[in-house]
Order: structure tokens, then sequence, then C-alpha cells
């Protein structure tokens, strides 16, 4: 009776669920992050319950046929689901088909040649096995694919873990015991079915956790970067400055300001969505000459910013020297006019600050710099007046 009761409880809780993931589905428009396959995975587990607890006496008939199906056919689909959450395109309804007819033929042999106890052994052996394989899974996304959810990928592996113990043991005790271990009075049931339940209540609030995890990452890094070139803007670069100098070993920063020149005469001869080619080709410039741990941002239009640390006036000199040659020498198509285009860009720097109360000070100081770049014919690297005995001098 306790257990039938909990099994119910199951049957409501995966349907209400079932429902939940829809909804969450019809939200995320495009992009649904296996949340639709989510809601049939709780569809296919309700349905495997219901059919055992309309279904009665666990022998041989069709009910329990099709349960045994659908209760294997539901963590392949969770697992299916797991893999578009994590952006990998698999097919759904075809495989779970093949799955299902499969699996259904595998009991007609298994009952008419070992008997329904073997069918039932079969069950619980499939199971225990596709639960140790989703556990491996999920151990080994926490250090790779998914290692930005690395606690979360841990809970749920020990979740799945627990299932398949479960499983196992009750293959062992089919095997050893016979049907007995399925008496839905028995010790063992109640134990297998509370343990669902507690997982029907635990995983689906995970699940859409994570949905949430990786909305607001995604929002965040929306937030901080600039849509064109996928550099840091202006508010992304103040937060890595910020967290930067928070660092009780923080070096201090030199302030780069980029202008390409004349960019408006691009914009004019190629049209806008070459001048936004151009505007990528020189952020990949400036990434690829950059060393790690340099903040390069896009302030706006075609000024970008680079932050660059652990460095000295001489290390900074030869920094934006690479970085006005890589733009010098960077070749970006005009497809419609077949002809290539070609810009430059003059640099300000700025002396080094170690406070991001400085940096406003600092973009003043490049950006003074810069003018006179301009001023002296573009395409230069110019740098703040400042103690010039800390600076070296340059060529020419
Ligand atoms: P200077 O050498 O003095 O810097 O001249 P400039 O033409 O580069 O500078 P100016 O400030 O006169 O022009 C900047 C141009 O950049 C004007 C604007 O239309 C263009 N621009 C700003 N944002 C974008 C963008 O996102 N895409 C494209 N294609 N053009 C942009
Ligand atoms: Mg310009
Ligand atoms: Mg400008």
């Amino acid at each position: 009776m306790v257990t039938t009761v909990i099994l119910g409880m199951l049957c409501l809780y995966l349907l209400c669920f079932s429902a939940m993931f829809l909804l969450i589905s019809t939200r995320l428009v495009d992009r649904k992050m296996g949340m639709d396959v989510f809601a049939l995975g709780s569809l296919l587990l309700g349905l495997a319950y219901i059919l055992q607890l309309v279904g009665g006496a666990p022998g041989w008939s069709v009910l329990s046929v099709i349960n045994h199906s659908l209760t294997l056919c539901a963590p392949v689909t969770y697992a299916l689901g797991a893999m578009r959450f994590f952006e990998r395109p698999t097919p759904v309804l075809r495989p779970l088909l093949v799955l299902a007819a499969t699996y259904t033929g595998a009991q007609a042999l298994v009952q008419f040649s070992l008997g329904n106890e073997a069918r039932h052994a079969l069950l619980a052996g499939a199971c225990a096995l596709l639960f140790l394989l989703m556990t491996g899974a999920a151990l080994h996304g926490s250090r790779t694919f998914a290692r930005d959810l690395r606690v979360e990928m841990r809970v749920i592996a020990a979740l799945i873990a627990g299932i398949c113990v479960l499983n196992a043991g009750k293959f062992v005790m089919i095997v050893s015991g016979g049907m007995a271990a399925l008496d839905m009075n028995g010790g063992f049931q109640k134990v297998f079915y509370l343990y669902m339940s507690f997982l029907a209540t635990v995983l689906p609030p995970c699940a859409v956790w994570l949905v949430l995890r990786r909305l607001t990452d995604e929002l965040r890094s929306l937030a901080a970067h600039d849509p064109l070139t996928r550099l840091l803007n202006r508010r992304g670069l103040m937060d890595a400055l910020g967290a930067h100098f928070r660092s009780r070993t923080a070096e201090p920063g030199f302030l780069l300001i980029v202008d390409i020149d004349h960019f408006k005469r691009i914009n004019d001869t190629h049209g806008h969505n070459s001048g936004d080619l151009v505007l990528c080709r020189v952020a990949d410039a400036l990434k690829n000459t950059a060393r790690q741990g340099d903040l390069i941002c896009r302030l706006g239009g075609e000024e970008f910013v680079v932050v660059a640390f652990g460095s000295d006036g001489t290390g900074v000199l030869q920094l934006a020297e690479r970085m006005r040659a890589a733009i010098e020498n960077l070749e970006a198509p005009d497809a419609t006019r077949n002809q290539v285009i070609r810009c430059t860009a003059t640099i300000g720097l700025s002396d080094s600050f170690d406070n991001l109360q400085a940096f406003d000070e600092s973009l003043q100081q490049a950006d003074a710099a810069l003018y006179r770049g301009k001023a002296a014919g573009r395409n230069r690297v110019e740098w703040a007046p400042f103690d010039p005995r800390s600076w070296p001098m340059l060529p020419g």
C-alpha cells in the first residue's frame, strides 16, 4: 500500500515536471537547451509508472512489456536531452523508436526462452548499465565539456549512481531470489521507489538550475562584450580591471588606445559592411598580438583599448609597435568590388596605472597622445608626457 502511494506521487511529480519542462522550452524559442526532450523523458517515465500502477502483477502482458520499454527509454531520453543541453545536436525520436522496438523484441525473446523473471532481470540489468554509463559521462563532463558546471555535474553523477546501485541490487535479487524482489509490499521496492521519488523531486530543479546558470552566464557575457568583434566592451573592461586590481599581487597596467586612421573613408568607399569586416580583422590582429592576460576592448566605433600588464615602458612600446605593424599588414576583402582593403591605426599610450580610479586619467593621457599621433601624420605610436627617464627612446 505504502509503495503504491509513493508510486502514485511519483507519477504526479513526473507529469507535473514534464509540463514544467515543456513550458520552459516554449519560452526558450530558438534554443530549447534540451528542455523539450526532458519533458518527453519525464512523460515517458510518468507513463511507465502509471502502467505499473494499473497493470497489477508483474507478469507477461502487453502493459508490462510497454512499461519495461518505456522505463528503459525514459533515461535514454534524459541522456539525449542532456546532449542537446551541452550543444551536441542529436536526433531524438528515431533513436527512441529504434530502442523501443529492439527492446520489445528482446523482451519477447527473453520471456519465451528464459521466462518472466529473466525479463525483469533484463530490465534491472539494462538500467543499471545505462545509469553506470550516465554516471561516467557526468563525471567525464565535469572534467571536460561541462567544466563550468563541475559541482553540479558531480552532484548529478552521485544521484544517478544511487539509482544505478539500486538497479544492480534489483538485478541480483531477481537472479538469486526470483520475483519476490518485486513485491510491492517488500522492503526493497519501498526503498527503490522512495529513492525514485527523491530523484524525481531533486533532478528536475537541478535541470532548471543548469538552464538558469547557462542563461545568466550568457547574459553577463553579452553585457560585457561587443557583439561585432566579441571583444570586451567598456563595461566588461571595467569589470575585468576591477577584478585584476582586487588581487593582492596585481601588476600595474599600461593603457593603449588604438584608433583606425580615416576609417570614415573606408566606410564611404567600401560600404558599412566592409567597414565592419575591417573592425573584426583589427580586433583579431589585436588579439593575436596581445599577450595572455592583457585586456582588449572595443571602446566604441573604430577605437580599441588594450591594457597590458606585467610589462615596463620598453615592453609596452614594443607591443604597441607590433600592434601597429599587424594592423598595417592586414588585408580585408571587399567582396563587391573584388578589392583588398588595407588600413592603418594610430596608437596612444598612457603612463602605468595601478588602480581602477586611475583608469579615467590614463584614458585621457592615452587620448592626448593619440591626438598628437593623428596630428603628426597617423600610423604611429605616441606616448603620454610623463617622466621620460622611465621610457626608452623610440627609433626614428
Ligand atoms: P581619424 O583618422 O581622425 O580617426 O578619422 P576617422 O575617419 O577614423 O574618424 P571619425 O571619428 O571621423 O570616423 C569614425 C567613423 O567610424 C564614423 C562612423 O560612421 C564609423 N563607425 C562607427 N562605428 C562603426 C561600426 O560599428 N561599423 C562601421 N562600419 N563603422 C562605424
Ligand atoms: Mg579613426
Ligand atoms: Mg575615433
